[in-house]
């Protein structure tokens, strides 16, 4: 997925406010019909037909057939441009750098913040890969609105974000958090590499208790990572392990705690020994070692990602892990199969001279341009 920079560009007020019809549409309708399009984004004149059709050549948003209507729906590259204008506007995002990184669910950035620092732009994108068995198995929100790749990206950001932020606040080792919007994250860059990528410690004993160490202080605090493992421990020079990638955290009260404990245990015990050759009789155990003395649990609820957003999250996402183990999981989107990066067209150039990127912000539309939160309301 590449994420273009010079769409951010060139979009005159009148495509931005039907791009932004377009998602606040998406509300309820999976696919928007154009006269909704028409009422939403209010365009002096009327006609939106130019604007779409453009937004359509540009793969900002896709045409669909539903048998009953054509209508439009917002692909990833609408939805990253919308984030990335609120966040241009906000100073958190002023230009897009190099690609770092693609994970299976999302996309990280270099790109340059506030003052012109180099930070980390994360851009969350759940059910890329398994979104068509999500679809399948509706029934889990029947009471709700169905699940959409977009609504599932901003609640994993929206996730990560806070923990990251609780995380942070109370000295533990991962990236200062930035900013948040829709399904993106910004944070500080680590000048770290992936302990995965790492032949050689000094003293593998001495990694070793500080990872246990940082599992069990986890513990203590009331979380679990869920994904400890040597992708998302990052190893600074100096030899400081730092931890990224929060999306899958959970509580120690929750009911499969113990296994989920034990697997980050296990992971590290695992690595050390085939990567180190190390093995210590000494590991965490769950209940033993992880009593907890403080819950921020609870602070992450108060910080606006409740608890009611987590269990579904995770309803979520253990919907595609299980698809993924079914062996599913690698079919096309069919849903996004449009916006999907082919081989050749990857823009890497225009990604990474930073200059030529610039986010131009032309100031003229000021109405709905942050996250309209409430699309997601029930
Ligand atoms: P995913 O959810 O796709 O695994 P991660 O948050 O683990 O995404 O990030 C993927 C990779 O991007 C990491 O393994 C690391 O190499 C790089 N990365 C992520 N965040 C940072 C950061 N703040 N600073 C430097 N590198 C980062
Ligand atoms: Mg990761």
């Amino acid at each position: 997925m590449r994420l273009d920079p010079k769409a951010l560009r060139y979009m005159s007020t009148e495509d931005f406010r039907v791009l932004t019809a377009i998602e606040v549409g998406s509300r309820n309708h999976e696919i928007v019909p154009a006269p909704l399009i028409a009422q939403l984004a209010h365009l002096r004149g009327g006609g939106i037909n130019k604007y779409v059709s453009d937004l359509v050549k540009r793969k900002l948003i896709a045409s669909e057939n539903n048998s009953k209507y054509v209508g439009y729906k917002l692909v990833y590259a609408g939805y990253d441009y919308l984030a990335l204008k609120t966040m241009s506007k906000r100073g958190s995002v002023v230009s897009v750098g190099n690609q770092i990184g693609v994970g299976k669910e999302s996309d990280i950035f270099v790109v340059a913040g506030e003052n012109d620092e180099e930070v980390v732009l994360k851009l969350h994108r759940l059910g890329r890969q398994s979104f068509r068995n999500v679809k399948r198995k509706r029934d889990y929100f029947k009471q709700n609105q169905s699940p959409s790749w977009m609504y599932m990206s901003r609640l994993s950001a929206m996730k990560e974000f806070a923990f990251m932020k609780v995380l942070y606040e109370h000295d533990f080792p991962v990236p200062k958090p930035i900013d948040q919007n829709r399904h993106c994250v910004v944070m500080e860059l680590l000048d770290a590499f992936p302990l995965r990528q790492i032949d050689e410690v000094g003293d593998p004993g001495a990694l070793y208790s500080k990872l246990m160490d940082m599992i069990v202080r986890l513990a203590k605090h009331g979380l679990i990572h869920g994904d400890f493992n040597e992708f998302n421990i990052l190893i600074k020079s100096d030899g400081t392990p730092i931890l990224i990638d929060f999306p899958q955290m959970v509580s120690t009260s929750h009911a499969n705690a113990e296994f989920y404990f034990n697997r980050d245990v296990d992971c590290i015990r695992t690595f050390f020994k085939r990567r180190f050759g190390y093995e210590s009789a000494l590991y965490p155990k769950f209940g033993l070692d992880s009593n907890k003395e403080f819950d921020l649990d609870v602070q992450v609820a108060a910080s606006g990602f409740t608890k009611k957003d987590q269990v579904q999250l995770e309803k979520l996402i253990e919907n595609l892990n299980v698809e993924d183990r079914d062996g599913e999981s690698h079919e096309e989107d069919e849903s996004n199969a449009d916006e999907d990066e082919s081989p050749d067209d990857s823009d890497h150039d225009s990604v990474a001279s930073r200059d030529s990127n610039e986010i131009v912000d032309d100031n003229r539309y000021d109405e709905n341009d942050d996250d309209p939160d409430y699309i997601f309301e029930k």
